[in-house]
């Protein structure tokens, strides 16, 4: 890094804390990392600002080399802190029907539009604005700063930084994933698996249907297995009221097969999934669906050619969150947001990885709303700002001497 750069002059002046912070966004939302491109002058750019008041950070490039995380820590690395947890990359705009530019930060309203306002550049914006407070703190416990890359393409960019996290022998006190909820202190989302299924099948004329093996009618046993799974989810599975869905849930998204009405068709594919709540096993449930394929099904089409089967990909997912709300952590997180009551939501994030990878507690609160992230006109209200200011500089304090 060149540091002779210094801290771009439109952060130079005497901000208050959240001018600080949307002047960061504004900077911020200009990069275009939607998770296709390379997030890499962000990181740089993060990497200046940081340098600029003497902490340097640490780069975990990808293995193509135009992606990387940053993981920064401020106060005594050898005492255990806590992180703030971000990630860098949006969404696209493609086909999206915005009113302005989305790379260019817009102010109207109360409101800051721009594409990652909210999902969540916002919260990543907040963390750095907090930087100059934390540094001229004397601070008795530290504060880690972990942005990653990838999220949106399902918590891939996380998983680097956060071998790292476990493998330093000081562990953290818990983590803050910012992901928007409206500051809500967030102690669970549902876990999830995506699994993609190919049947083999093979063809024939449909006149000669008992001699093939019919990839479409053989997949569609899937579905009612899947079905019949979720189905006992929902009849009789394990409950929390805390959830607007309060049991996990499966489902099948896309069914593919078939060509023509006579012919035996040879090829379906499907993609079906579990959501699951702390109680479940999403690893089992996927399990089941798997060995009733493979024991009950796939004997079916092999006795009538041995080339047909069943093929199973667990091709995405992330473990879910379910944080006990007598955690420290969830005490802590409350006084900080200022608030009693804790939720528990329906979106993903990167928090459930802190606790199976690095073991720690881990909550989700973050300025802006959900409901606003992915979408057109993408905006954060400036008042969700200022209440992660507040709670970043009741963190400061926390974290004093
Ligand atoms: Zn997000």
């Amino acid at each position: 890094m060149n540091m002779n750069q210094t801290i771009p002059a439109v952060l130079a002046a005497n901000q208050s804390p959240d001018e600080r912070a949307i002047a960061i966004l504004r900077e911020l939302v200009r990069f275009d990392t939607v998770s296709r491109n390379s997030n890499l002058a962000l990181i740089g750019w993060i990497e200046t600002y940081l340098a600029g008041h003497g902490i340097t950070g640490q780069r975990i490039v990808d293995p193509t080399g135009t992606k990387a995380s940053l993981l920064a820590t401020i106060g005594p690395a050898s005492t255990p802190g806590y992180v703030l947890s971000g990630h860098t990359d949006v969404v696209p705009v493609d086909n999206q029907d915005w009113s302005s530019d989305p790379f260019e930060l817009r102010i109207a309203d109360g409101k800051a539009y721009g594409r990652g306002t909210s999902d969540m550049k916002g919260f990543v914006a907040c963390a750095l604005a907090i930087v100059p407070e934390l540094v001229a703190s004397p601070l008795a416990k530290p504060v880690h700063l972990a942005f990653s890359y990838d999220e949106e393409i399902g918590c891939v960019g996380v998983r680097p930084m956060l071998e790292i996290i476990a493998a330093n022998p000081v562990k953290p006190l818990g983590a803050i994933i910012g992901e928007p909820s409206q500051m809500q202190v967030v102690i669970g989302h549902k876990g999830k698996r995506s699994v993609r299924a190919r049947i083999i099948g093979t063809n024939a004329h449909s006149s000669l249907a008992p001699t093939a093996v019919n990839a479409v009618q053989f997949g569609a046993e899937i579905v009612g297995k899947v079905a019949a799974v979720a189905a006992r989810l929902a009849a009789e599975g394990p409950r929390d009221d805390l959830y607007d869905v309060i049991h996990s849930t499966g489902h099948v998204g896309l069914f593919n097969g078939g060509e023509a009405l006579n012919i035996v068709p040879a090829l379906a594919e499907m993609l079906f999934e579990f959501r699951t709540i702390g109680a479940d096993d999403a690893d089992a449930l996927v399990a089941e669906v798997i060995a009733f394929g493979h024991s009950e099904v796939e004997p079916r089409m092999k006795a009538i050619d041995a080339r047909a089967g069943i093929e199973f990909d667990i091709y995405a997912g992330f473990p879910g969150l379910d944080t006990a709300s007598e955690e420290p952590l969830v005490t802590l997180a409350k006084s900080l947001a200022g608030r009693n009551d804790h939720a528990k939501v329906a979106y993903g994030t990167e928090a459930g990885l802190f606790t199976t990878m690095v073991g720690i507690p881990a909550v989700v609160i973050g300025p802006g709303s959900i409901t606003q992230a992915h979408k057109a006109d993408e905006f954060i209200a400036l008042s969700e700002i200022s209440g992660c200011m507040a709670m970043l500089e009741r963190l400061t304090q926390h974290c004093r001497v």
